[in-house]
């Protein structure tokens, strides 16, 4: 038995049948269902669950990349490059990127520091070296 209590040979088989190649070879059109395996055949795109569609501009540097904000519910879910801005053009870089993990980090500042040396993150209840 495996960690999925199915035999290997079993494995093998569900394998098989799900592959999309050996279906596809024995004359499934590609372009039908025989592109899916079982697995894929219940995956959504993350960004059809998104209720507001918002724009911003990339906080990282000065070239000012346009993003699209994907949220649901008050929440980011996605950012990705604008493809309408003449600055980027839909893409953006890694760090852009990665914005909105940025958003989503528990630690990231909520407060403005007001030009002190020391800041408090207020989620993260510590204290931080801001200037120097
Ligand atoms: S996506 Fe990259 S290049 Fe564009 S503004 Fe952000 S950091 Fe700068």
């Amino acid at each position: 038995m495996t960690s999925q209590g199915r035999t290997l040979p079993k494995r093998l088989e569900d394998f098989l049948r799900n592959w999309s190649l050996p279906r596809q070879f024995a004359g499934e059109d590609a372009a039908s269902e025989a592109a899916q395996s079982e697995g894929s055949k219940g995956l959504r795109p993350r960004l059809e669950e998104a209720d507001r569609i918002g724009t911003s501009i990339c906080p990282y540097c000065a070239v000012g990349c346009a993003q699209l904000v994907y949220a649901k519910d008050n929440q980011v879910l996605h950012v990705e490059g604008d493809p309408r801005s003449p600055i980027n053009q839909g893409t953006l870089c890694p760090k852009g990127a990665a914005t909105a993990s940025l958003l989503a980090n528990p630690d990231r500042l909520t407060t403005a520091c007001g030009g002190r040396t020391l800041c408090y993150g207020s989620r993260a209840g510590r204290w931080r070296i801001c200037r120097a």
